[in-house]
């Protein structure tokens, strides 16, 4: 079944239009990306998606819900969250106190307890750095910190802006072992926004090739293989 649907949306920035009259249809469970190079709007939908910008024309339904115009903290607390690009830590703050920092925003702190001893088995690198702070840990190990720290608000709809950039190959291995993982585990739908198509056409179930703000070309990972 349908969880998102983003109906011909366009969104400005002052007088330029970064992202022109996309739609996206995302079943629950489901892993889609978004593929593009620097600049397509790739950020600028997420962004849209999870509240921080508002669309200057169209929807955006979850769950069958209009969510155009709701705060981020409104969304995350119904299942959306953002991994934005760039790992921003706080450097700081040891990795437990990044995440507890994060679920303040709409829970409790003793379910955000529970909820983080839980998480962190499926961070055991993390888990070792708990006590640690986080401007000493590698590019990898941030990555994985900041996608800990989206999930601290039990997000249903994860949206992950490219989680590759800048890691080693090898640790961007890791960090999609840990993607596909959380998907199996949690039954997270996963919407990841990519330059290259390289590593995700192997498990994406649904590619979306942005260009200029524009969507230019859809289809199964399967049929853009073939078609490339
Ligand atoms: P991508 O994530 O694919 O690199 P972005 O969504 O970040 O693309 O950016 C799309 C376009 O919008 C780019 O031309 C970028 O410079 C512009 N842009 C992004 N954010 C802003 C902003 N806050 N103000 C003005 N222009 C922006
Ligand atoms: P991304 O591609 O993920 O948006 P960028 O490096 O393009 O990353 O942007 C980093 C930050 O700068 C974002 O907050 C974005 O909104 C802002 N930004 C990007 N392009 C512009 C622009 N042309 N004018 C103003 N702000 C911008």
């Amino acid at each position: 079944t349908e969880m998102l649907k983003v109906s011909d949306v366009s969104v400005a920035y002052g007088r330029m239009t970064a992202v022109r009259n996309v739609s996206l249809s995302i079943d629950n469970g489901s892993i889609s990306v978004i593929v593009g190079p620097n600049g397509a709007g790739k950020s600028t939908i997420l962004r849209a998606i999870a509240g921080g910008i508002k669309p200057s024309k169209g929807h955006i339904e979850f769950d069958g819900q209009t969510i155009v115009g709701r705060r981020p903290e409104d969304l995350a607390a119904s299942g959306i969250s953002l991994v934005p690009e760039g790992r921003h830590v706080f450097p700081t703050l040891t990795v437990r106190e990044n995440l507890l920092v994060a679920s303040h925003v709409v829970r409790d702190r003793a379910g955000s307890l529970n909820d983080m001893e839980r998480l962190l088995q499926l961070f055991p690198r993390l888990r070792e750095r708990f006590s640690q702070t986080a401007g000493k840990l590698s590019g990898g190990e941030q990555q994985m910190l900041v996608i800990a720290r989206a999930l601290m608000t039990r997000p249903r709809l994860l949206l992950v802006d490219e989680p590759s950039l800048g890691l080693a190959p090898k640790i961007v291995d890791e960090v999609y072992e840990l993607l596909l993982e959380l998907r199996r585990e949690r039954g997270l739908t996963l919407l990841i926004n990519e330059q290259t198509s390289k590593r995700v056409l192997k498990f994406a179930e649904t590619v979306y090739v942005l260009r200029d703000g524009s969507i230019r070309l859809k289809g199964s990972a399967q049929q853009l293989r073939l078609g490339t």
